[in-house]
């Protein structure tokens, strides 16, 4: 279909989209208006798109993410263009880095994302575009985002000190794929213990000189107590997610959490890379550092790596399904109580009819 420069592979005028009610809640599958694409915009058709732990934050209502529609993992193919110098990427399957070197994350987040079939990719984030390499299968692609973010963890570390023993507190995505791929970004680690917050029986005291805090928000009192006994005397204590919310903790006087993470971005490295800090436990120093996100050859990077070795990361994919079995899957994961036997959810859009 022609309009202008404009080339769309489908011209579809509406779409069905998991659409979060405002507040707090599951999403409900609903018939949404697609976007047209304005020179330099993509609209791109989602293959499958990732549910992390952010995401169920959003729904929550911990977080105060203004989309509608969320998804900042993913893989999609780009169905329609509107400048002739983007013809090349009709049909092209990409990823897009969620989190700008330049800012806070927009894709699922301030804009809506990819748990829907069509969604837009403004021309102003267009630099955000990544090539999904032609080997990649879909469903590992969901992996990329979080497995570039743990990979940029291992080359901040590896520039810190040269980390040998490794305490990973927090048992989901993140923390399963630092035990796998902390070694390969950071070839001087030897051991990678996981633990979850409710477990520290086995845990000795100063038995480490790296700790990377990855739990959920509301745990972040009782990682980071954790994290602050196990760490030896002048260890990095390294702040990947679950942040209290005003970002600091008395433990650590003096300290702005948020900000030593933030300095971080998309692949930016910000300066110093580690804050020293005289923590009230004991007379314990620690080098305080942290990150968000990744850069888009990180991205990459951990697309390749997933292609390499697929059966290493597959057993992270808990459920994989479609669209509506997915709602089921969220309503119950967002309830009272809330039912989550699941660490990574990847919805299917391709099980569905258009
Ligand atoms: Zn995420």
């Amino acid at each position: 279909m022609f309009s202008g420069d404009r080339i769309s592979l489908t011209g579809s005028k509406s779409h069905l989209a998991l659409v979060r009610p405002s507040g707090m809640g599951a999403p409900r599958l609903e018939q949404v208006r697609t976007p047209v694409a304005l020179p330099g915009d993509f609209v791109c058709r989602t293959l499958i798109a990732g549910v992390c732990g952010t995401d169920l934050q959003i729904l929550r209502g911990v977080r105060d993410d203004p989309a509608r529609i969320l998804g900042h993992e993913g893989v999609a193919v780009v169905e329609e263009v509107a400048a002739k110098a983007d013809q090349r990427w009709l049909g092209a399957t990409i990823a897009v880095n969620p989190t700008p070197d330049w800012g806070t994350a927009e894709l699922g987040h301030t804009l809506d994302g990819m748990m829907q079939q069509r969604f837009l990719v403004p021309a102003r984030l267009r630099s955000l575009v990544v090539s999904s390499p032609a080997e990649l299968a879909a469903d590992l692609a969901i992996l990329a985002e979080p497995l570039a973010s743990v990979l940029t963890c291992g080359g901040i570390l590896k520039r810190v000190a040269e980390p040998i023993r490794v305490l990973v507190v927090g048992r989901g995505t993140i923390g399963q794929l630092l035990r796998i791929a902390l070694k390969t970004a950071c070839a001087s680690v030897r051991d990678v213990v996981v633990i979850g917050t409710k477990e520290t029986a086995g845990v000795e005291n100063g038995a480490f000189d790296t700790v990377i805090l990855c739990s959920s928000r509301q745990d972040v009192a009782a990682a980071l107590s954790i994290g602050l006994d196990s760490l030896c005397d002048g260890g990095i204590l390294h702040l990947f997610g679950g942040l209290p919310s005003e970002g600091r903790d008395p433990r650590l006087p003096g300290v702005n959490l948020s900000e030593i993470r933030a300095r971080n971005t998309g692949g930016r490295v910000g300066w110093p890379l580690a804050e020293q800090c005289q923590t009230t436990i004991g007379h314990k120093r620690v080098a305080i550092t942290g990150h968000r996100g990744s850069s888009n050859a990180m991205l990459t990077r951990a697309m390749l790596e997933l292609s390499a070795r697929p059966n290493t990361y597959r057993p992270l994919l808990t459920i994989v399904t479609n669209p509506e079995e997915a709602i089921h899957t969220l309503r119950d994961a967002v309830g009272y109580p809330p039912v989550r036997s699941w660490t990574k959810l990847g919805i299917d859009f391709r099980r569905w009819r258009t």
